[in-house]
């Protein structure tokens, strides 16, 4: 990295150190050119990304809305708080691995299916029915037969 008192392009790194409980890295450098030492940090980002909604719009990821439509698909059906958490956990985890500012709804869709698929049944086919919209009773009996395969 260049240095930031004379811009020489070569500095060197003289210590390298994990503070923060491990989450970030400090590292002393010194440049060859002027000599003056500086410090960097290094620190993972992790962004949730923005949804672009069907019409266009952008909004703010929002987890408790992520938590309620998962909730209210697995009502009534034996499944736990903890497995509701993880599967939340595994969407946002699954969203910023994918690296970009803004995603498209249909993803965050697709992910909460994926995660109703493993968790149960019912509740995928509920949460199905209505983000899909089936149009008729085939399509309807067509995701079922997915389910038996
Ligand atoms: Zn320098």
């Amino acid at each position: 990295m260049h240095c930031p008192f004379c811009s020489t392009e070569e500095t060197k790194v003289i210590d390298s150190r994990l503070v923060s409980e491990g989450y970030q890295v400090r590292r002393r450098r010194e440049c060859t050119n002027c000599r003056e030492r500086f410090t960097t940090f290094e620190t993972a980002e992790l962004i949730t990304p923005k949804i672009i909604k069907t019409d266009g719009l952008r909004e703010p990821f929002n987890e408790d809305k992520l938590r309620r439509s998962i909730q209210h698909a697995v009502g009534k059906r034996p499944v736990s708080e903890d497995d509701v958490e993880k599967s939340v956990g595994h969407i946002i985890h699954q969203l910023q691995a994918t690296g970009e500012r803004e995603v498209p709804s249909k993803l965050v869709g697709n992910l909460v299916m994926d995660e109703l698929k493993k968790l149960d049944k019912v509740a995928y086919i509920r949460f199905a029915s209505v983000y899909l919209s089936f149009e008729n009773i085939n399509e309807f009996s067509k995701e079922i037969e997915k389910l038996k395969e």
